[in-house]
């Protein structure tokens, strides 16, 4: 592809003018083909798509510019978003990755509660943005759990009908999401600012041994659920949960919660790959329903 349009946008963006010498492909991403361009010293990390991705990189660019914002955990600065007609871009700062130092997952716990404190006025978010590449909707609500059910664990179960996930999962989610109140009885979460994807896979060091995120699908929720994503695939040490548990406690409830929110995105891996996730989801689903009986 030529540049010529990307340079533009991000001249425009910078205030200076910016000529690409260099394009050279970067690999690790789940969605997005990814680039580096560089030229006179200047470096942007550049995320293609189809054009009908435009509105996933704005949100992508808000959710990143909300984290940035905040002043507490290192993401790349979002630089300006645009496309051609074919195809659609985000630049970004270009950030420098290295092997994390000892210390980095304990500053790692340490600015992820940071940034949970970090609350709003309702759960949610005025933008809705993308979990993989599925909509994510995040119509601000006052309560939790409503929003929970509705935004994510029912539209969820919903898409997984349509791609014909098992009879019995649908049913006893179904069930769970009647049951749903009872997680929270004595437990009130805050909007907190949510990174909302939190796997291994989306955080690293910088080149001065700060903990970066990246690849976000910001909102406002409940902290345990950026935790129990922590858990879901690895990536995490003792270290990181120390240290976010030294600067923020844990309410014991969230050992039953986390299934809960991790229920939300191994149904939304059934709905993105298929196959096992749905006998997991089914797992997930049996177990919250045996804790709540
Ligand atoms: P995708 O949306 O396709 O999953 P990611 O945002 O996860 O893409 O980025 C893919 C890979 O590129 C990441 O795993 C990371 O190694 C690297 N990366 C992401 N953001 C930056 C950045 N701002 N600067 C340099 N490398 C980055």
């Amino acid at each position: 592809m030529t540049w010529e349009a990307v340079e533009q946008d991000i001249s425009q963006a910078e205030g200076v003018g910016f000529k690409a010498q260099r394009a050279v492909p970067v690999g690790g991403g789940c969605i997005n083909e990814a680039v580096l361009l560089e030229g006179d010293g200047q470096r942007f990390f550049v995320k293609l798509n189809n054009a009908d991705k435009a509105k996933m990189f704005a949100a992508e660019a808000a959710g990143l510019q909300v984290i940035v914002d905040s002043d507490t955990l290192r993401a790349p600065r979002p630089v300006c978003q645009g496309g051609d007609g074919q195809r659609s871009w985000l630049v970004l700062e270009y950030i420098e990755f290295a092997a994390p130092p000892a210390d980095c997952s304990e500053l790692l716990g340490q600015q992820l509660a940071a940034m949970h404190l970090v609350t709003h006025d309702s759960f949610g978010w005025d933008i809705d943005n993308t979990i993989g590449s599925t909509p994510q909707h995040n119509a601000p609500a006052q309560d939790w759990v409503s929003f929970y059910r509705e935004h994510r664990l029912d539209y969820q179960l919903k898409l997984a009908k349509k791609n014909g996930a098992p009879g019995q999962l649908l049913d006893r989610g179904d069930r769970l999401l009647g049951a749903l109140p009872g997680f929270f009885t004595d437990y009130r979460p805050r909007p907190s600012l949510l990174h909302g994807d939190l796997w291994g896979g989306n955080w690293a060091a910088d080149s001065s041994g700060n903990p970066v995120i990246f690849d976000p699908a910001v909102y406002f929720g409940d902290r345990e659920a950026d935790l129990a994503m922590t858990e879901l695939f690895g990536g995490f040490d003792d270290r990181f949960y120390q240290s976010y548990r030294h600067a923020w406690t844990i309410d014991p409830g969230y050992e039953t919660r986390k299934v809960l929110y991790n229920l939300y995105h191994v149904l939304n891996h059934f709905n993105l790959f298929g196959g096992g996730y749905a006998r997991q989801a089914l797992g997930m689903v049996d177990r919250l329903l045996a804790e709540i009986s």
